[in-house]
C-alpha cells in the first residue's frame, strides 16, 4: 500500500479519536511500586485512599492489570471540543538546523488552558461529579493544572477550590483570572484558611510556598470539607492513564502515515504529559514488538531522575499524602528562586521511575538559559510560542537532530510540545533582557535534603 503524503500539520477525524485509555502498568514486568501509608508504612488499599480522591480515580490508581479503560462518552464529548490534537512535522526547524533527520511534535496547547492538563482534569471532573461530590480542591503551580481543572469544573458545575504558590498568583495574576472566569475561587499559598498553611506560615514567615505546601492545603481542605475530594494534576497513575490520550493519537497518526519514531523526547515534571506520550510505544518495547529511545527531559535546577534518588518519599510537605517510591529530591527541595518556567515538582511518576530504573528510558537535565535559546528558536521557525517547560523538549530533540547532522543520520524524532508560553512572559522578558542566570544545586544541597528522607524499614 502507499503511503500516504505527509501533510505539515496530521489531524486525525473526530471519528478516529481513541475510545479507550491504555494503562501501560499492564504490561510493565516490573510494576511501580504501592502507595504507602505515612504512618504504618503498609500498602494503601481502595479504603484507604477513598477519603481522598474519587471512588473510580482510586480503582484506576491501584488497577496494575487493566489494559484498557473505556472512555466515558461525555468525556469523549468534551474531549472534542480539542481533539484530535495535531501531530506537525517541523519542516522549518529542520530547515533552520540543515538536519537530515525529520522532525514531529504531538501540539497539545490548541486549547484555552494551554496545556495537555486539560485531558485528565476533565476525566477528574467526571468521576467527581458521577460521585455525586459537590466540589474538589486542588494546587497548581505555574497555573496551567489549576486552569485546566477550572474548565473540567465549570463543564460538570462543580465547585472548584484551588490552592496556588504564592509567588505564582502574585507574579501571574492572569492565569488567576481565567481560573475565577471559570468560576474557580483561588487561595494564594501558604494561607491562614488552613491549619497545615497556619503552622508553614509561622515557620517560615515571608514564604513565597511550594507545590509541596500547596498540596498539603488542599488534600486538608478536600478531607474536611464533606461532599469534596482533592485531584491532582499529575505524577499520580490515574493522571499518566488519561494523558495516554496523547500517545494513542500519535501512534495513530503515526501509522496512518508510515512514521516510525527512532527517538520519543518529553519534558518531565511529574511525568504526566511524558508517560502518556510514550504509553503506546513503551508498551510495545516491553512487549518486545518493537524498539524505541525514550528521553525525559528534566531541568538541571531541579534534576529528580539525573540525581535524585529512587526511595520512597512524602508526595508533599507537610506529609499527609501517602508515601511514593519515585525519583526523588526529597520533599523539602525547593528550586532556586531564578529557576522560571514548571517542572518544580521534587518527585516523579512512579510508572516512569520503574521505567527508568529498569533502563527502558533515558533522561538528561538542561540548563534554563539553553532551554529558552530552543524555545526563541523554535518560536521563530514554526510560530508557536512554546511554554518554557515543553522548550526542554524542543531542547533535547534539537541536540539529537544536531547529533544527525554530523553523522549524516536520517533518524525520525518525535517529541511533545505540551503548551504555549502566554502567561510566562516574565520569564520570557527575563531571557530577552539577558538577565536569565541557571542555577545547579551543590551536592551538598541535595545530600541535606536526602538526609530528610522517611526512614524505611
Ligand atoms: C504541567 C506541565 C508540564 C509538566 O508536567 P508533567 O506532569 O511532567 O507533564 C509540562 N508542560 C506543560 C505545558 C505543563 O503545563
Amino acid at each position: 500500500m502507499a503511503e500516504n503524503k505527509i501533510p505539515y500539520k496530521i489531524y486525525l477525524e473526530e471519528s478516529e479519536l481513541p475510545t479507550a485509555w491504555y494503562n501501560l502498568r499492564a504490561d510493565m514486568k516490573n510494576k511501580p511500586a504501592p502507595l504507602l501509608n505515612p504512618a504504618t508504612h503498609q500498602p494503601m488499599g481502595f479504603e484507604d485512599l477513598r477519603p481522598v480522591f474519587c471512588d473510580e480515580l482510586v480503582k484506576q490508581e491501584l488497577d496494575d492489570t487493566t489494559p484498557y479503560f473505556d472512555i466515558p462518552g461525555e468525556i469523549i464529548d468534551f474531549y472534542k471540543m480539542y481533539r484530535p490534537s495535531p501531530l506537525v512535522h517541523a519542516e522549518f526547524l529542520e530547515k533552520a538546523l540543515g538536519t537530515p533527520a525529520k522532525i514531529y511534535y504531538k501540539f497539545e496547547g490548541n486549547n484555552t488552558s494551554g496545556s495537555h492538563k486539560l485531558n485528565s482534569a476533565i476525566a477528574q471532573a467526571y468521576y467527581a461529579k458521577k460521585q455525586g461530590l459537590k466540589g474538589v480542591t486542588t494546587e497548581t503551580g505555574a497555573g496551567q493544572w489549576g486552569t485546566a481543572l477550572s474548565m473540567a469544573c465549570s463543564f460538570f458545575d462543580l465547585d472548584c477550590k484551588v490552592y496556588m504558590v504564592k509567588v505564582s498568583y502574585e507574579q501571574k495574576p492572569f492565569r488567576r483570572e481565567v481560573m475565577r472566569v471559570y468560576g474557580a475561587s483561588v487561595t494564594p499559598s501558604p494561607s491562614e484558611t488552613t491549619a497545615i498553611g497556619r503552622k508553614i506560615l509561622e515557620a517560615h514567615p515571608g514564604t513565597s510556598g511550594s507545590l509541596g505546601c500547596a498540596i498539603s492545603e488542599a488534600v486538608e481542605v478536600a478531607t474536611g470539607l464533606e461532599g469534596y475530594r482533592y485531584v491532582l494534576g499529575s505524577v499520580l497513575n490515574q493522571v499518566l492513564l488519561h494523558q495516554s490520550i496523547i500517545g494513542l493519537e500519535t501512534k495513530a497518526a503515526c501509522d496512518k502515515y508510515g512514521i516510525k519514531p527512532d527517538i520519543i523526547i518529553g519534558c518531565a515534571g511529574g511525568g504526566s504529559n511524558l508517560g502518556g506520550l510514550i504509553s503506546p510505544f513503551m508498551g510495545e518495547k516491553v512487549r518486545g514488538e518493537a524498539d524505541y529511545r525514550f528521553i525525559a527531559v528534566e531541568p538541571a535546577s531541579c534534576p529528580s531522575f539525573t540525581r535524585g534518588k529512587f526511595a520512597y518519599d512524602y508526595c508533599d510537605t507537610g506529609m499527609v499524602c501517602p508515601l511514593a517510591k519515585m525519583y526523588t529530591l526529597g520533599s523539602n527541595f525547593i528550586p532556586s528562586a531564578n529557576h522560571a518556567g514548571g517542572l518544580r515538582y521534587h518527585g516523579m511518576s512512579s510508572v516512569l521511575s520503574q521505567l527508568y530504573a529498569d533502563g527502558l528510558m533515558e533522561a538528561r537535565a538542561v540548563e534554563q538559559t539553553s532551554v529558552f535559546q530552543a524555545a526563541e528558536l523554535f518560536a521563530r521557525v514554526e510560530g508557536t510560542l512554546p511554554a518554557p517547560e515543553s522548550s526542554h523538549a524542543i531542547r533535547a530533540a534539537i541536540d539529537e537532530a544536531l547529533k544527525c547532522k554530523e553523522t549524516g543520520e536520517e533518524k525520525t524524532i518525535l517529541f511533545g510540545l505540551t503548551g504555549t508560553g502566554y502567561f510566562d512572559m516574565t520569564a520570557y522578558q527575563k531571557y530577552n533582557d539577558g538577565v536569565m542566570t541557571d542555577y545547579i544545586p551543590t551536592d551538598e544541597e541535595l545530600e541535606a535534603s536526602f538526609a530528610q528522607l522517611p526512614k524505611m524499614d
